[in-house]
């Protein structure tokens, strides 16, 4: 199987970002998988989180409302969408030779992102935090179900999220 990348900044985040120099891009598929598995929680702060392709629709459909921006400048971005935004942390950096494996994947909000990235766990970073139970019967889907409802066209996210959805009402 080809590993393809991605290169949407949703998944390595940009929105308040500096731009990553060593960044890996992972496959949309992969970054669902991670943060289903994490029921859409930060795994080292235990906060809910926010998929950020359906914050990016929120904008377009009505702009200026802080729910987006690009670069995430000033107070472009409400602090809570800015701060929430879902991304993938890898537990061991990949400058340190971490890998796109699983389990060396995890959930991670922005703050958390920005505050670790590149940091070894046992200096300044934490190791992440067992899957929250609280997290898990929350419920919380981090706004993916709405994507479909937002978009106004098929697109990568979209038909992974259908599948996602249809896999998830035949599990009953
Ligand atoms: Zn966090």
């Amino acid at each position: 199987m080809t590993q393809r990348t991605s290169s949407d900044p949703a998944i390595s985040g940009q929105p308040p970002a500096p731009s990553l120099s060593h960044r890996i891009g992972i496959p949309k598929r992969l970054a669902l998988k991670i943060w289903r598995r994490d029921h859409w929680a930060c795994r080292y702060c235990g906060d809910a989180v926010f998929f950020g392709p359906a914050l990016r629709l929120l904008e377009k459909r009505s702009p200026g409302h802080g729910y987006y921006h690009p670069h995430g400048k000033g107070q472009s971005m409400i602090d809570v969408f800015q701060m929430r935004w879902a991304s993938i942390d890898h537990v061991k950096p990949v400058t340190n030779g971490g890998t796109n494996d699983q389990e060396n994947l995890v959930t991670a909000c922005w703050r958390c992102n920005l505050a670790f990235r590149a940091n070894v766990v046992g200096t300044r970073k934490p190791p992440p935090e067992q899957t929250n139970a609280s997290a898990e019967h929350s419920g919380w889907d981090g706004l993916l179900s709405l994507y479909p409802l937002l978009g106004d066209s098929e697109d990568d996210w979209s038909r992974l999220i259908s599948k996602e959805l249809a896999s998830r009402a035949c599990d009953h």
